[in-house]
């Protein structure tokens, strides 16, 4: 499988691109005609260029408005068209792709189009180039792929071919199924990009708003699944124009461009076995039984800070690391890995961000396999020499220099408690309030988003939720969750616009993504208040106006109202199915706990709670001195 992405998909100058595009693994590029002519360099420079970073030039594009002009214009195009000719030969290419007109001035006539398309793929077979037509779904007389392979299909021939393009197909609503009745070699290109299902108009949402296939709503895999049965082999290209990624980092659009066209014709080959698909064998989608642990690094005083605010969890000290300082704590289902090391990948963390979460821990069923999966996506694997006795735990990179470790019952993994841990005598709680962890909930900047949501839906069995708003005071932060069938893993990803909000400020403390706040469950909301309260555990305080506010929003017995306005516990609830919340006091600058009870019919994770708890958390950081922004 030859992969592909255009130029113009991503930021930086041609150079800039050229190297991340060929770092992050695909094999050639569409060069787009910008790109082209505001480099500063001939077409043979620009061509040896791209070959010098190992990448093939698939496609040169686009060629607009050419069929259905009435003369002088039909003349002026085909002339047109030479010069591009030219610029092709000098690059290094063979193919280009016409778009359908959007000419004021054009006739229209699927014959016409034939006429004009045969006669310039006469003209190409003299160089040997050959020229690919696509409908654009705002195309003036043809805007539908069919109508796009009846031209090709009457121009008959050899070097005139289809281009398809999941955007043009999908967008206009119209089933990929049609395109399983063209000969896959009459398709001479295929392009493919996602976009989020938002009602606007057709060309400003494709120039916009497109993103990698999995970041949005289109059913992209099925798109390919009907190209692939033509038996197409040809090169499979992203197009995506998105504002966003045009100001973002070259290296991580590239790197997300390659994950999503792996894990998409990794989907069509599970979906559709039978179809050839040129693509190394990779494990499927890696499901995931829960979070096995989660690690902070601390050091000094934060160290008692910490296990502090965890005792009054309720949680218990139950083992030290017999080599270095780590220490676990755990209740129930959780466990909690305190690591002081002044060296490796968790004195690193601590070195850039203080005390906060440097590691979370994943029980798969197998971790060779989540680090086969992962890798093949373009992950990094991550490995710091185990010492004396020590177990190789397998893991990752995350982005933005998180790591993900992954521990499995199959290889004995799950023993590294036993084999690098002393246990401590009062190894558990007597009866814990805490059962297990809901969610874990990551700060990051708003255009970080996509990024995490697909590499935690490519790499893992998770689907995501739609994105929802949370009201901070001072601006807007964007909430999406991801998930694990069943909700064993959930993660929420926060992504703030302004420093000036609470999540925003966070994220710019931590220098891009990080974990804020870690949600535990309990089966009792207000046994888990009592016994926290009693233990000292500090309940982040909500205002009586909250509470006015949920008497008027849902209908609470008055007892119960009760009952959570002295609790400070927070409520929502989906269909009937209760949420409750209550959250522990901002410590090391951001970071807090939650509580939750969850009934099992509630989906979310109490975002119109958010702009309260936010007004409470600004509030009480002023109180205790925290800087606020
Ligand atoms: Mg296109
Ligand atoms: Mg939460």
């Amino acid at each position: 499988m030859k992969t592909s992405i255009a130029t113009v998909s991503i930021s930086g100058n041609l150079v800039e691109k050229l190297e991340a595009i060929s770092q992050a693994g695909f094999d050639g590029v569409e060069i787009f005609e910008q790109d082209f002519l505001t480099h500063d360099g001939s077409p043979r420079d620009v061509g040896n260029m791209i070959r010098d970073h190992g990448l093939d030039i698939t496609l040169f594009q686009p060629f607009r408005d050419f069929e259905c002009l009435p003369e002088p214009l039909r003349s002026k195009a085909f002339d047109r068209a030479e010069r591009k000719f030219d610029d092709m030969q000098e690059l290094g290419t063979d193919l280009v792709l016409i778009c359908s007109s959007v000419h004021p001035a054009g006739l229209g006539g699927i014959d016409r189009a034939a006429d004009d398309l045969a006669e310039l793929g006469e003209r190409a077979a003299r160089r040997t180039l050959r020229v690919g037509y696509e409908a654009l779904a705002w195309g003036r007389h043809v805007s539908d792929h069919r109508d796009a392979w009846e031209i090709v299909r009457r121009a008959n021939h050899p070097n005139v071919g289809l281009i398809v393009d999941s955007f043009h197909t999908l967008g206009r609503g119209l089933s990929p199924d049609t395109i399983r009745s063209i000969p896959g070699d009459r398709i001479f290109f295929v392009q493919v990009a996602d976009a989020p299902a938002i009602e606007m108009d057709l060309l400003y949402w494709s120039r916009h708003f497109r993103n990698m296939p999995g970041e949005g709503d289109l059913d992209v895999t099925g798109f390919m699944r009907a190209v692939m049965s033509t038996g197409y082999a040809g090169p499979i290209s992203l197009e995506i124009f998105n504002d966003q990624f045009r100001g973002g980092s070259p290296r991580t659009i590239a790197q997300d461009g390659y994950r999503s066209l792996i894990a998409l014709m990794d989907d069509v080959r599970r979906a559709e076995p039978d179809l050839r698909v040129d693509l190394a064998e990779l494990p499927g989608r890696i499901d995931i039984d829960g979070v096995e642990f989660i690690e902070f690094t601390a050091r000094d005083e934060e160290v008692e800070e910490l296990t502090t605010l965890l005792d009054r969890l309720g949680f218990r000290l139950s083992g030290h690391h017999r080599n270095k300082a780590i220490s676990t704590w755990q209740q129930g289902d959780i466990r909690i890995v305190v690591n002081s090391e002044s060296e490796g990948h968790a004195a690193h963390v601590w070195n850039a961000r203080g005390l906060s979460v440097c590691d979370v821990g994943l029980r798969v069923a197998s971790a060779a396999d989540t680090v086969t999966r992962a890798t093949a996506l373009g992950a990094a694997p991550f490995a710091q020499p185990p010492g004396p006795g020590e177990l190789d735990i397998p893991a990752i990179r995350g982005l933005g220099g998180s790591v993900l470790h992954f521990v499995d019952e199959e290889s004995g993994l799950a023993r590294v408690w036993d084999v690098e841990f002393e246990a401590t005598s009062d190894h558990a709680a007597p009866s814990p309030v805490l059962r297990s962890i809901d969610h874990i909930a990551q700060t990051m900047n708003y255009e970080d988003m996509l990024s995490w949501t697909l590499f935690f839906t490519s790499i893992f069995n998770m689907t995501k939720t739609p994105m929802v708003d949370v009201v901070d005071p001072d601006g807007l932060v964007r909430s999406q969750a991801v998930q694990s069938p069943g909700g064993a893993v959930r993660m929420t990803l926060n992504g703030a616009e302004t420093h000036r909000t609470f999540a925003g400020s966070f994220a710019e403390k931590h220098f891009g993504s990080a974990v804020q706040h870690i949600a535990f469950s309990t089966d009792d909301i207000f046994a888990a208040a009592r016994a926290l309260a009693d233990s000292g555990f500090e309940t982040l305080l909500m205002t009586a106006n909250y509470y006015a506010d949920l008497a008027a929003r849902f209908d609470i017995a008055p007892a119960l109202l009760d009952r959570m306005r002295d609790a400070n516990v927070l409520y929502d609830e989906e269909d009937g199915c209760a949420y409750f919340q209550l959250y522990s006091k901002v410590f090391a600058g951001g970071l807090f706990f939650e509580v939750v009870q969850r009934d099992a019919g509630y989906t979310g994770y109490g975002a119109p709670n958010a702009p309260f708890r936010i007004a409470a958390q600004k509030h009480g950081g002023r109180a205790k001195g925290i800087p606020e922004t």
